[in-house]
């Protein structure tokens, strides 16, 4: 399923960060819609259950990865699916595109102008829960070292602390 602003506006191909990602294909202006996460919608519900399926696969396998996207209280989008692109882009601590959720449909919209052959990445905006089993590789300088929404960085923070009082409590008897 094409983006019909976007053909051409970005290619698939290896990436430093993880596996394959998604890089301008030419010149991408800021606030330009750059491609759309396509998916299922599906309950919250059903949504659940994807996840721990989707999860406990990728455990075993070591590959794969879950590509749960909240879309609103009561649907997410299940983009785990060949023909969403979008599902490859990498998160960033520090992106270049954001989501925008407009009329039920979620949009990849560049964050600042972006040069040809630039990685493309957003924030995935996952909570703080379970924060150590997505360890983030962006690179850049400001990366917490895991992939967590900017607006829980401060509960990760905390969490962090709180484990590291523990282990010199642990350390001292
Ligand atoms: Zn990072």
């Amino acid at each position: 399923m094409e983006d019909p602003d976007g053909p051409g506006l970005w290619e698939v191909r290896d990436s430093e960060i993880h596996g394959s990602g998604v890089f301008a294909a030419g010149a991408i202006w800021n606030g330009e819609r750059v491609i759309e996460y396509c998916g299922e919608k599906i309950t919250k519900e059903e949504s659940e259950r994807r996840g721990d399926l989707h999860w406990a696969r990728s455990l075993e396998t070591g590959g794969g990865a879950v590509y749960l996207f909240t879309l609103n209280k009561k649907y997410d989008v299940d983009g785990a699916f060949p023909w969403n692109p979008a599902r490859l882009i990498n998160h960033s601590c520090d992106p270049n595109c954001e989501v925008h959720i407009v009329k039920g449909r979620i949009w990849v919209v560049a964050l600042m102008d972006i040069e040809d052959g630039t990685e493309l990445s957003f924030n995935y905006g996952f909570d703080a829960e379970d924060y150590e089993s997505h360890p983030c590789r962006c690179g850049k300088a400001r990366c917490v070292g895991y992939i967590v929404g900017e607006d829980y960085w401060p509960d990760m923070y905390k969490q962090i602390a709180k484990k590291e009082k523990a282990a010199k409590q642990k350390a001292r008897k």
